[in-house]
């Protein structure tokens, strides 16, 4: 029965390849191997250095404060002005346009590690489940639980219907700002090799934070979480903080994924100066629950 199920579930993610979603991450890949290429022959400048750092930390931000820590969970409330630099920042890290990357999203948290998870290492064995959760669940085209399809938040959202509309404009000119900078090496650097790594530190977060690490746990050595998610400073370090993962799925609301002060949660130290600007109001900021014990789920294959 559980064989079979999961076998019917292998044929439905199977089903229907995502050509625009395959031909679009392997193109960017191979220009943005290309910006390795001419990074070698010819150097990199201090203003694509730069350039390369700014679009990193304004896409990366875009999608971990914007599209998931306010978005997908809440977890502060927040400006106009801002809330639309956000929209803008997080559009151009071409991970999709907001309302998909957030629902898909909140599907993840709702069933973590189980059959209906988009992306769980648990739906395969060993690297093809890394794999799947890293890379390969973008590959085909997912659809959500019936109950999941829409969210009235977001349908309500004006900047997220405006940011839907215009979300290719936004992903192209994440390109033609660096081009207008730097000409030809700008859109090499700047555009695609900044586009592919913040997607490959976001992809970290799904694969690597579900498998190595650290789980959030009590004092006790009571697990916080049922799933496998994990704390991994070294995706922290990349993601903006998003590696604090399992301490994220105990309590997907808090702002702040790094509990401790000498966390590594950049996005956090982010939010706690717009906080201070004055920009958001609202943070729900981490309460450690005492004593908490929670029992493995059994695993799906
Ligand atoms: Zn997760
Ligand atoms: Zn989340």
């Amino acid at each position: 029965m559980g064989k079979q199920s999961s076998r019917s579930a292998e044929r439905k993610k199977r089903k229907e390849f995502n050509y625009p979603n395959f031909f679009g991450i392997i193109l960017a890949h191979i220009f943005a191997l290309c910006g390795i290429w001419y990074l070698f022959i010819y150097g990199i400048s201090l203003t694509n250095w730069i350039l390369f750092g700014i679009f990193s930390l304004l896409t990366g931000f875009g999608i971990t404060i914007g599209y998931h820590r306010m978005l997908t969970h809440r977890g502060f409330q927040c400006s106009q002005p801002l809330r639309w630099a956000l929209a803008i920042m997080g559009g151009m890290a071409g991970e999709g346009y907001e309302y998909e990357w957030v629902a898909n999203h909140r599907v993840h948290h709702f069933f973590s590690d189980q059959e209906q998870d988009p992306h769980s290492p648990r739906a395969y064995p060993g690297i093809k489940g890394f794999l799947w959760a890293h890379i390969g669940w973008l590959f085909f085209k997912y659809e959500r639980p019936d109950l999941y399809k829409t969210f009235q938040d977001l349908d309500r959202d004006p900047v997220t219907q405006w940011q839907r509309k215009f979300y290719l404009l936004i992903v192209i000119s994440g390109f033609i700002i660096p081009f207008l900078i730097s000409g030809l090496s700008g859109i090499l650097i700047s555009g695609f090799l900044r586009l592919v790594f913040v997607w490959h530190s976001t992809w970290s977060v799904n694969s690597i934070c579900h498998l190595f690490g650290s789980r959030a746990k009590d004092a006790e050595g009571n697990l916080y979480t049922r799933d496998d998610s994990r704390n991994n400073i070294l995706i922290a370090l990349f993601a903006l903080g998003e590696g604090y993962h399992s301490n994220h799925h105990f309590r997907p609301t808090w702002a702040y994924h790094g509990w401790e002060w000498h966390n590594l949660d950049m996005s956090k130290w982010m939010i706690q100066s717009f906080e201070w600007l004055g920009l958001i109001w609202n943070v729900k900021k981490p309460v450690i629950d005492k004593g908490l014990l929670i029992k493995e789920i059994p695993k799906i294959a």
